[in-house]
């Protein structure tokens, strides 16, 4: 049967998701060429292994073909990370993450046809320049290269009005998906009814029309 989760890297990304995933009872191998990482995940992951990743007789070692999801966590040694990815997709791991350390680390792992290329420094610096760009904007998640979804406040120009007299769609070409009141949140949202102070809306659209919308609706609050 296969295994779970493989995570190599022990550093502060790999180590987090360590953590996580064995806090959702999942089985997880941490796995470091450093031995104090990996004395530090002993008792945190199901098991731990010393080993140079960049090593395709070690992985073989270890079994890593029967685990169902790989993550690679090494950063600043991009030539260790890429030569993991290569050995692991070599070996037809069909699930594997990779963290990018940069824009460049990221098109060689795109091309090595990874499916999963996350890049967590980037992506935080971006929901946190839009949180500090307008307060109202809670949250900010890249769908693509140009979509995106946000959680916003619901702006002064929006309270006492529906999503039909806002006409966000036509006007903005983006949709609210969502709106959360309190602990609530409604996944589909009725567009008659009023929108109220304290909601959040979740709007998805293309980032040129999301931009109009926060603009003209969610800034001037
Ligand atoms: P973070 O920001 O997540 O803390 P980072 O991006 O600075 O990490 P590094 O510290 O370079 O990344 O690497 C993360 C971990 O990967 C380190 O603990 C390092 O020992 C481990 N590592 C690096 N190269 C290899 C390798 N070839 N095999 C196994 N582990 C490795």
């Amino acid at each position: 049967m296969a295994k779970d989760f493989a995570v190599i890297g022990l550093g502060r990304f790999g180590g987090s998701i360590c953590k996580e995933l064995s806090i959702e009872g999942k089985q997880v191998l941490a796995i470091d060429k450093d031995e104090s990482k990996v004395n530090e995940y002993k008792n945190i992951a199901s098991h731990a292994v010393i080993l140079d990743s960049s090593d395709e007789e070690s992985l073989k070692e270890i079994g890593i073909k029967n685990f169902e999801h790989v993550i690679v966590a090494i950063g600043e040694n991009i030539q260790a990370s890429i030569l993991t990815t290569v050995i692991l997709t070599d070996l037809g791991i069909k699930n594997i993450t990779v963290k990018a350390q940069n824009d460049y680390h990221e098109k060689i792992l795109r091309k090595l046809g990874v499916d999963r290329v996350v890049h967590p420094e980037r992506d935080m610096g971006r929901r946190i320049a839009h949180n500090i760009i307008s307060n109202n904007i809670l949250d900010y998640l890249e769908l693509s290269d140009d979509h995106s979804i946000v959680e916003v406040k619901a702006g002064r120009r929006m309270i006492g009005k529906s999503l039909i007299n806002l006409d966000i769609r036509a006007k903005y070409g983006c949709n609210v998906v969502a709106i959360k009141q309190g602990k609530m949140i409604d996944v589909s949202p009725n567009a008659d009814q009023p929108i109220e102070e304290d909601d959040i809306l979740i709007v998805i659209g293309a980032d040129e029309d999301l931009n109009r919308f926060e603009k003209h609706l969610v800034f001037d609050n």
